[in-house]
């Protein structure tokens, strides 16, 4: 074997059999060997870490990083910056809010475009399914797409349509035959729009009216239809940002039934609860809404139980002013919380507190989502062949959540002034450290990642 260009070793490695001293040999970018911490060759540079936790990178399979077309958002720039020092090491992008959109291979042509060369951390995209563009999916998926998303509800962007069972039954048994997962905002409209004819008069400002205007049934109405169509056409299925606890024992029942259903829920549902949010509030907006305590309980356990799969961040940042701080007017504001430099600090704390270590953060936060991405021969594990993406994570330190502090384009996040547990001390990309105690690699060293085939 080739001599390791390199070797981390810790005292605490997260490995995919359990946390145990060893030390990580590097060649080429990828993990060469797993073996005992002083198995070191002679003259080799070793990183050591010392009781600092060695975590695999996380993989972030909810981004929105807005560009090309609304960079002022955010951009690949900021947004892998941000990633690297939150010890996210792969993304993957939504198709939206980018313009164009991911609906064609134009648009990922474009995107490709604009994220060369600027990334610090590898990238890949999730293509979208809208109306009228069936044939476009599998011509994506050659391109290098590495899965599909949909809203059941409109998006929040007009060149980004929502979807109904109609499109469904023909997308669904496209993406089975290309065995493309399907990521779903389960929201149905009906629900909406009943919730919608009863706010006439409301305080607009009162959190109370943003849960009303998209009640947990929109939710579960949304996940028993596709519940159904996933057992109607065996495309894999996976429920974005699950807020409400109440689609749980459906969700339940079709895994246990054998259906390719996964389910994701994300940092700010885990931590906020509808309880503490102020009036006017408007930075917690996202959709569905942050709801109760009994839900963000149910969250956890579900999760603890392995019924929920993944943590992933679902950052969608954009410009200070669009989410109306002025007026606090929830219905107004832009939806989406800005926190892919976080979601690690904000996980730990929850975990910790409920008694859960360090493992059970790189299940949902490396190895599930590079699964549910189809990155799992080279993302989220450290062992042997997988690229060397590594963090180097104190998980008794803490992260300030200040604004000189984030690296995302706008500071805004309903996190500020918080104190979290745990601190990424350094992050490694495919062997290379792009982030050191807050000074990055200046020449960004992400790749795009296509699908291996495409
Ligand atoms: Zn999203």
């Amino acid at each position: 074997m080739a001599s390791p260009a390199l070797v981390l070793r810790s005292r605490r490695a997260v490995l995919p059999d359990g946390v145990r001293p060893a030390s990580v040999h590097v060649v080429g970018g990828r993990i060469a060997a797993v073996a005992g911490p002083d198995d070191v060759p002679d003259g080799v540079p070793v990183v050591d870490a010392g009781d600092a936790v060695l975590l695999p990178g996380l993989v972030d399979t909810h981004v929105h990083a807005n560009e090309p077309g609304r960079t002022e958002w955010e951009g690949f720039a900021s947004a892998t910056r941000a990633a690297a020092a939150g010890g996210v090491t792969t993304l993957v992008e939504m198709p939206l809010n980018s313009v164009p959109a991911t609906t064609g291979v134009a648009g990922l042509r474009a995107k490709l475009e604009a994220a060369a060369g600027r990334c610090s951390v590898d990238v890949g995209f999730w293509g979208g399914v809208v109306p009228g563009n069936t044939m476009e999916l599998r011509p994506l998926w050659e391109a290098g797409v590495l899965g599909f998303k949909c809203f059941l509800a409109p998006s929040g962007v007009d060149e980004f349509g929502h979807v109904g069972e109609a499109e469904l039954r023909l997308a669904m048994p496209v993406l089975a035959e290309l065995g493309a997962p399907l990521l779903v905002h389960a929201e149905l409209p009906a629900a909406l729009d009943r919730a919608a004819a009863s706010l006439a008069g409301a305080d607009r400002r009162a959190y109370a009216t943003w849960l009303r205007a998209r009640p947990p049934e929109a939710e579960t109405e949304a996940v028993e239809l596709l519940v159904r169509l996933c057992r109607e056409f065996g495309t894999r299925v996976h429920v974005v940002h699950l807020a409400s606890a109440a689609p749980l024992p459906l969700l339940r029942r079709a895994r246990a039934e054998g259906l390719p259903v996964t389910v994701e829920t994300c940092p700010h549902y885990l931590h906020f609860a509808a309880e503490d949010v102020a009036d006017g509030a408007t930075e917690h907006k996202c959709a569905p809404p942050i709801r109760g305590r009994r839900d963000r309980e149910a969250l956890w356990d579900a999760l603890a139980a392995g019924d929920i799969d993944l943590v992933a961040s679902d950052h969608s940042p954009c410009p200070p002013a669009l989410k109306r701080r002025d007026t606090g007017d929830w219905l107004d504001a832009w939806g989406g919380i800005a926190s892919l430099q976080l979601g690690l600090a904000v996980a730990w704390t929850g975990a910790r507190a409920r008694g859960m270590g360090p493992e059970r953060l790189a299940g949902w936060m490396s190895a599930a989502p590079a699964r549910l991405a189809g990155l799992e021969a080279r993302k989220g594990a450290i062992a042997p062949g997988r690229d060397a993406d590594l963090v180097v994570w104190d998980p008794d330190g803490e992260t300030r959540v200040e604004p000189g502090t984030l690296h995302h384009r706008h500071p805004l996040t309903p996190y500020a002034g918080g104190v979290f547990a745990g601190a990424v001390r350094a992050t490694y990309v495919r062997g290379a450290c792009v982030y050191d105690r807050g000074r990055f690699l200046p020449e960004p060293a992400g790749h795009l990642l296509l699908r291996d085939d495409a």
